[in-house]
């Protein structure tokens, strides 16, 4: 528009110069016919003149009377005296005004200067020129500018559908991908296509590889959450997390067992309305205070013949600013480990008890018959005897001891040899070796051996569990009865049983028959020549075949040890 306008108004300013410069020209000869009054030529001469010149020509007298004009007839036309440029050149020389024209019908641009003689203003010429052709003009250039901007929005529309194709639209598919990438989807990408622009390439790579590396990251993160759970859920000791407000964090499997809870997720709960036990409370809120490990033997769910034992070992938790925000607490069930060690102490005591026993009377005939060698013969003949006795005794303990540790090392470390063969020599062999002394007590064998049973076992602790089942038979059976040994097959194992005629197991000896040194009549046993350890040698060897022994018994009736093997080993 300001260059519209500028051209306008330069339009105007050439058009008005031309005018003037005409006038100018035409002044003089115009001059001369007014002095010379005349009037006639005058008009000729601007009809003459104003056409050649393509110019409305118009001569005025200082009165306002036309004397002349290319385009009416003089005679027709008002006085001009009050039109502006008129008025303009009587007052500053030269006048010049644009305005409506009814002659012409159009709008005008009119110059006018004053004609001279001797000084004096003698008339007017005017020039005027329509300004229709500029009007044209300028709707030519408003047509052109009108094309040129409906050119230019189509062109902007086209420039904004192309950016927003090329730039517009690939930021709506990365907003789409950061979308999905932020509620988790972390396979999402952007399609990067050749035509997008350098920005929007670089922009969709560097979010592709955020992406990409985002979901590395993830990965990994669940990789190692789901190896930590993993670890977490299947160790055997029970872990608990608490925060500093004692609210459970995180508790396993392990720990629900052991603490034997059972609620279901209690993550997020007071530790005090969750476990019962007062000790390990008390722990945790003393691991909470400390900044360093606290461990502790714990006792929970202890009652008349049951106490179970936890090892609890806290560890603070740190936060990534290494603020202390809680404690980690371990516990083992020791429960078995203090059974154990209690066992072993009995057992140690036991030995020492058993071994002392026979080492003292040895030790005590002994130092008699050095500090008086003039015994009497029969005397010395009985001490002696009765060393020879203890020093038997003493073998035999430490025999069974080392065959029962033997067993159970070998049963440990997979060292026996198992052979798949007829059970018939075994128990022939046993029977062979305990004939004697059941024929002198008149006590007789008898084996129910229906069929041949072959099936893997280690032959030679077979046959020493056999024995020991027909030494205990004999042992604890009145003379003159029968022992019987039945041979079958039970399901998928094979029965050894031996029953007796003898005095029989009160029933509340029956479950700890088989412990070590463990005896019904401690004295009786003795006196039988007995070790307490028997038994307990019969159940390692049923243990070693993957089997179980088993008692039941009468009193004055018998009793019946039963071996049970699996006959697929
Ligand atoms: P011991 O050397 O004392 O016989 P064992 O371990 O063989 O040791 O047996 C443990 C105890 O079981 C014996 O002391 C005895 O009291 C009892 N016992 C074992 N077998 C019989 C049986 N056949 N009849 C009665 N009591 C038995």
């Amino acid at each position: 528009m300001i260059a519209l306008w500028s051209f306008k108004s330069f339009y105007y300013q050439e058009r008005a110069i031309d005018l003037e410069i005409r006038a100018k020209l035409l002044a003089p000869e115009f001059s001369r016919l007014i002095q010379s009054n005349n009037y006639q030529d005058i008009q000729k001469k601007t009809v003459l003149l104003g056409n050649e010149s393509l110019t409305r020509l118009t001569i005025i007298l200082p009165s306002g009377k036309v004397l002349g004009d290319n385009k009416e007839n003089p005679q027709k036309m008002n006085n001009h005296k009050n039109r502006p440029e008129i008025k303009q050149a009587m007052l500053v020389g030269k006048g010049l005004s644009i305005r409506y024209s009814n002659t012409i019908a159009t709008d005008g641009m009119n110059f006018a200067m004053p004609l001279h003689a001797q000084g004096n203003i003698i008339g007017f010429i005017r020039t005027s020129t329509p300004l229709d052709t500029l009007q044209k003009a300028l709707w030519s250039i408003y047509y052109k500018i009108a094309i040129g901007f409906i050119m230019l929005i189509l062109m902007t529309i086209f420039a904004s559908w192309w950016l927003s194709k090329s730039l517009v639209r690939p930021l709506e598919m990365i907003k789409v991908q950061a979308q999905r990438l932020a509620k988790g989807d972390f396979s999402s990408r952007v399609q990067l296509h050749s035509n997008d622009s350098l920005e929007t390439e670089q922009l969709g790579q560097a979010f592709n590889e955020i992406a990409i590396e985002l979901n590395q990251r993830i990965e990994i993160i669940l990789n190692q959450r789901n190896e930590q759970e993993a670890v977490f859920s299947s160790m055997v000791e029970g872990v608990i997390a608490v925060d500093n407000n004692q609210k459970i964090l995180r508790i396993n499997q392990a720990a629900y067992k052991i603490l034997k809870i059972s609620a279901k997720n209690i993550e997020g709960n007071n530790l005090n309305t969750i476990i019962e036990n007062k000790e390990l409370r008390n722990l945790i809120a003393y691991a909470l205070q400390q900044d360093s490990p606290v461990g502790q033997e714990i006792v929970v769910h202890s009652n008349a013949d049951f106490e179970q034992v936890l090892f609890a070992q806290s560890a603070p938790l740190l936060d990534i600013y290494k603020n202390k925000c809680g404690t980690l607490v371990v516990f083992n069930d020791i429960t078995k480990l203090k059974e154990f060690e209690l066992q072993r102490k009995e057992f140690v005591a036991n030995v020492s008890h058993e071994l002392r026993t026979p080492l003292t009377a040895i030790q005590g005939f002994s130092e008699t018959l050095i500090e008086f060698p003039d015994l009497a013969q029969e005397k010395r003949a009985y001490f002696i005897d009765v060393i020879h006795t203890h020093s038997i005794r003493l073998e035999s303990i430490i025999e069974n001891l080392l065959s029962l540790s033997k067993i159970e090392k070998e049963t440990e470390i997979d060292e026996i040899d198992f052979i798949n063969e007829s059970i018939t020599l075994a128990i022939s062999n046993a029977i062979f070796l305990c004939k004697d002394k059941a024929l002198k007590r008149n006590i007789k064998i008898i084996l129910h051996n229906k069929e041949e049973i072959k099936f893997k076992h280690n032959s030679a602790l077979i046959e020493q569990a056999i024995i020991n089942l027909l030494n205990n038979a004999i042992k604890y059976s009145n003379g003159n009865s029968e022992i019987t040994i039945t041979v079958m097959k039970q399901n998928n194992d094979i029965k050894i049983s031996v029953a007796d005629q003898g005095s029989g197991i009160p029933e509340e000896h029956l479950t700890r028959l088989f412990e070590r040194f463990y005896r019904v009549d401690k004295a009786r046993s003795r006196q039988l020549g007995g070790t307490g350890l028997g038994l307990s040698i019969v159940k390692h060897i049923a243990l070693a075949h993957k089997g179980t022994v088993t008692v039941s018994s009468e009193i004055n009736k018998g009793s019946v040890f039963s071996l049970i093997l699996p006959l697929k080993y």
